[in-house]
């Protein structure tokens, strides 16, 4: 199969395309991060997708564009949770087989919504490294098609409908803030909103402990990480250590990483619950966090926070909050 382009009218496609199963979120003004930024914040609320997270819009994209043969045998993927979740809600919806292969260190309440959707979730080994050489085991011995989290062109286009919608609801958006991981999240949005405005800032903000992309972008080569328990667990794990894609585009399009340690990201949770009445998740704090405490040195007029996922562990956000 020949690699389809990276490009706007692939995400016009993937909005197309994805239309009946990803939601358009909402973009609220956030009166206390403007006021405390003194500039104007708004939160794209992708905690209120369906599957609890942007990364339903991916999936979607991906599994819609698989060959009828590819679709009748199903497909394997490797997850910390967020990304099988999605990928279980469509191939349910699609009436395909799934099989999620996760690490020991992912959440239960995830393994359980994405066996309530229908998947098989085999849990293998420490990291989403091991996890990740099992399922390419079982994509050779069951036929199954291996749907990467991040690196995969239609997962890309998919993540990039966020940033149409984000030129259509704030035409004048100059900087976006953008949890980042593998960083097809960043890569998406930042092709959508760079292609229409080049000068538009692009931050990504990420857990200090184990920041895989910010680390090789530092290198200036993928850099493999040592996996550490973090409250941002979607946020976990290397950026593959052959990356296709994903590498390239941050390396073209990122202007800034914001770190954020454990207790900032635990307060910027209990932030999102208590101030704005969002339930967050560690992953998907982070780019509020990033305002909330003061990190990012050059700020624009009109500043979008991409809040990604809100499948957080109810007794630690229970916990977190009532500090
Ligand atoms: C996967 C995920 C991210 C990071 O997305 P990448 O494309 O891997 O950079 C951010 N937030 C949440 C909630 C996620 O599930």
């Amino acid at each position: 199969m020949s690699t389809p382009a990276i490009d706007l009218r692939a995400i016009y496609l993937a909005r197309q395309t994805i239309a009946g199963l990803a939601r358009r979120t909402p973009l609220i003004h956030s009166a206390y991060l403007s006021e405390q930024c003194q500039t104007n914040v708004y939160l794209k609320l992708e905690n209120l997708q369906e599957t609890g997270a942007f990364k339903l819009r991916g999936a979607a994209n991906r599994l819609l564009n698989l060959s009828p043969a590819e679709r009748q045998r199903g497909v394997v993927t490797v997850s910390t949770g967020n990304h099988g979740r999605g990928v279980a809600f469509v191939a349910q919806k699609l009436g395909m087989r799934a099989v999620i292969c996760v690490p020991e260190l992912v959440l239960p309440h995830k393994v359980a919504a994405m066996r309530k959707l229908g998947a098989e979730v085999v849990i293998h080994g420490p990291t989403q490294d091991d996890a990740e050489l099992y399922a390419l085991q079982l994509a050779q011995s069951d036929g199954l098609t291996m749907v990467s989290p991040f690196d995969d062109p239609y997962i890309i286009a998919g993540q990039g409908t966020i940033g149409l919608e984000l030129l259509e609801d704030l035409p004048q958006i100059d900087t976006v803030i953008i949890p980042l991981s593998g960083g097809g999240l960043l890569a998406g949005i930042a092709l959508a909103l760079k292609t229409a405005r080049p000068d538009l800032r692009v931050i990504g903000a990420s857990q200090a402990l184990g920041p895989a992309m910010h680390l090789s972008l530092q290198a200036g080569k993928v850099v493999p990480v040592i996996e550490e328990k973090t409250l941002a667990d979607s946020l976990m794990g290397g950026i593959g250590l052959e990356n296709h894609f994903t590498f390239a585009l941050c390396q073209r399009f990122v202007d800034e990483v914001i770190l954020l340690s454990e207790a900032e990201i635990g307060a910027t949770m209990a932030f999102a619950l208590r101030q704005e009445h969002q339930v967050v998740e560690g992953g998907g704090a982070v780019g509020i966090g990033a305002l909330l405490h003061n990190k990012v040195a050059k700020l624009g007029r009109n500043v979008v926070v991409i809040v990604s996922g809100g499948n957080a562990d109810m007794p630690t956000l229970m916990r977190l909050t009532a500090h």
